[in-house]
């Protein structure tokens, strides 16, 4: 079944203690929909400005990314500049420059209206609504969002979760949206506001996965070698969302293998800066990964 995303497509500069890239591709639908691709059929809905190369929409396009929802605005494209700290663990946001995404109206293409697996990457709360609101026949929806708005735009924020079947936030956001310090007391807490389900990132220790009477929680894969962590969140959405309408599945058991799914993308991306590593990779490896990764768990 088709999947939708509605997201950044960015210029991303990032420095880690590995190296340092300028300008490289970036953006949570970007992320998104090329792990998401791997699994199924991806539609992207975003903005660009005129300055977006051709290289980069290529690169979206040898996936078979259909992108007739990615507008060209006059403008500058979206750009993000991050720095992480020795573990890194830590992120600091150095500038955000919205540029064109700040008026991004995120009208859905008739063609695209009927998608039933809807993914809703960080974006303001209203335009994630506003996205819902143009759906005909929409099986499951689940959002990402940030601090900021969970800040700044909460009575907003609070009147998505009533319309959205599952959100995926890390572990400072489902405190920050709780007040509570305990990360399962919290999820309980996010669900009681709405989604059915809820995913707590937590980095480098893994996912947990809450819902109506199942819970689940799953390492990250490990790896010796992490040279860049920007994406790793949005390559796990689209992992986990691109496996569930692969399958068509809900089942407590299928939503916790997606969440298996979700972490074996986010392990290769963050292998290699921007999307470097996922464009080496076919979904041989993914399924590869993810067997190895099953064995592991294994007691
Ligand atoms: P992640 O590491 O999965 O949280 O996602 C990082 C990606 O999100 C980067 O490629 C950025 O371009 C993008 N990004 C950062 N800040 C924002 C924002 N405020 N809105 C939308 N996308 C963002």
């Amino acid at each position: 079944m088709a999947l939708l995303v509605v997201g950044s497509v960015a210029f991303d500069c990032v420095e880690t203690p590995h190296g340092k890239v300028d300008d490289a591709m970036g953006g949570s639908a970007s992320y998104f929909s090329y792990a998401a691709s791997y699994f199924t059929r991806v539609r992207l809905v975003g903005v660009i400005g005129k300055d977006f190369p051709e290289k980069y929409k290529e690169v979206l396009r040898k996936r078979n990314i259909d992108m007739a929802g990615l507008q060209v605005a006059n403008g500058k494209t979206f750009r993000w500049s991050g720095v992480y700290d020795k573990t890194m663990n830590e992120r600091t946001t150095r500038s955000v420059e919205l540029n064109v995404f700040a008026d991004f109206d995120a009208r859905i293409p008739e063609s695209f209206r009927d998608t039933e697996y809807v993914f809703l990457a960080n974006g303001s709360p209203v335009m994630q609504k506003r996205v819902l609101e143009q759906m005909t026949r929409m099986k499951f929806a689940v959002a990402d969002t940030m601090n900021h708005w969970i800040q700044d735009q909460r009575p907003q924020l609070m009147e998505l979760l009533k319309h959205i079947d599952g959100i995926v936030v890390n572990d400072e956001e489902a405190r920050l949206l709780t007040g509570l310090t305990n990360l399962i007391s919290a999820g309980h807490a996010i669900r009681k506001m709405g989604p059915k389900i809820v995913i707590v990132k937590k980095g480098e220790h893994g996912a947990l996965l809450l819902g109506d009477g199942f819970f689940f929680a799953a390492p990250a894969y490990p790896l010796e070698t992490v040279k860049d962590p920007t994406g790793a969140g949005d390559s796990f959405g689209g992992g986990m969302m691109g496996y569930l309408a692969e399958t068509g599945d809900l089942s407590p058991a299928n939503l916790k293998k997606a969440v298996l799914y979700g972490t074996v993308c986010a392990s290769f991306t963050v292998e290699d800066f921007s999307l470097d590593r996922l464009q080496q990779i076919e979904r041989r490896d993914v399924d590869t990964r993810y067997r190895e990764f099953v064995e592991m768990l294994r007691v």
